[in-house]
């Protein structure tokens, strides 16, 4: 079924959708992006995205969208126009279109595109047989805090998981975990939940954000702080948290099983929080 899409104020069927081959999302990716989760048909966190957004296209000293105001209308339509019951909305937002040039153009209007995906997200098999995570080096560069949509590393991390006969790959950095290729990473060791403080080296996610609070208001132990490979390999549980999988397990990584080989209590509990609090809080 052809969806409709959103393209610079308009919404076409996405077979008539189009963009220059000027736009320096696609020269240069200059470009930025956000992914707000649908769950029955309604946005979770759509305030963080927003939020995420404009510190990105600030950082770059991008020019926010026209219809900044709107994006939540703009959301809303085309959840319901394309039936959207789960999955997710995708947004980018590129510096425009100019003639190729390392340097920005001026008084360029940013481009914005925004689709719709369906996605079975509650109902993944990775929910109860938990994930196989294989550790790559972190080759990205150094402005990961920013949501660019620079993600041939991240795909090529996907593709040696994959290869693996994984589900996905943690990046490592000085023997530290960063995130995962698409997700923030978090280990459990006796009563505390341990993952990589905020700085440039990591994407703020916004799950892991509600995801630590909620952890605290239930009296879990949170440390931000970085972990070492060493370290999931001795800790008791594993997981992953990103709006694509809200939260999700990981069993085994580098070929070693995390504590007893299965989810852990910890990371089910957090998934059953998460899901709870952002289906009351969605809008
Ligand atoms: N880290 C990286 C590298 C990501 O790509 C993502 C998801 N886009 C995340 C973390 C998780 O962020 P969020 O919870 O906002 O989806």
């Amino acid at each position: 079924m052809s969806r409709i899409v959103y393209v610079n104020g308009q919404y076409f069927p996405e077979e008539e959708a189009s963009i220059s081959i000027f736009d320096r999302g696609f020269l240069m990716a200059d470009a930025v992006y956000e992914v707000t989760s649908v769950l029955d048909g309604k946005l979770l966190e759509f305030e963080g995205h927003l939020k995420r957004l404009k510190r990105s296209l600030s950082e770059l000293n991008m020019p926010e969208p026209s219809v900044f105001n709107d994006l939540l209308e703009i959301h809303r339509k085309l959840v319901n126009d394309n039936q959207v019951e789960q999955g997710g909305v995708y947004l980018q937002v590129t510096r425009g279109v100019a003639d190729r040039d390392f340097v920005y153009p001026k008084d360029v209007e940013p481009t914005l595109v925004i689709f719709t995906q369906s996605k079975d997200i509650l109902g993944s098999p990775l929910v109860n047989s938990g994930m196989k995570v294989i550790s790559i080096d972190d080759l990205r560069w150094g402005r990961r805090d920013i949501k660019t949509v620079q993600l041939l590393y991240p795909s090529m991390g996907k593709m040696m998981a994959k290869a693996a006969d994984c589900d996905d790959a943690w990046m490592v950095e000085d023997g530290y975990v960063t995130e995962g290729t698409s997700n923030n990473a978090y280990i459990v060791v006796g009563n505390k939940i341990i993952t990589r403080e905020l700085s440039n080296d990591i994407l703020h996610g916004i799950t892991r954000a509600s995801v630590l609070r909620y952890a605290k208001e239930a009296q879990m132990i949170v440390e931000e702080r970085s972990f070492s490979v060493d370290e999931v390999k001795s800790a008791d549980e594993a997981f992953i948290t990103s709006a694509s999988t809200f939260v999700m397990p990981v069993v085994e990584f580098d070929g070693v099983l995390i504590g007893t080989g299965k989810p852990g209590n910890v990371s089910k509990r957090l998934r059953e929080i998460y899901i709870e609090e952002s289906r009351n809080k969605a809008i």
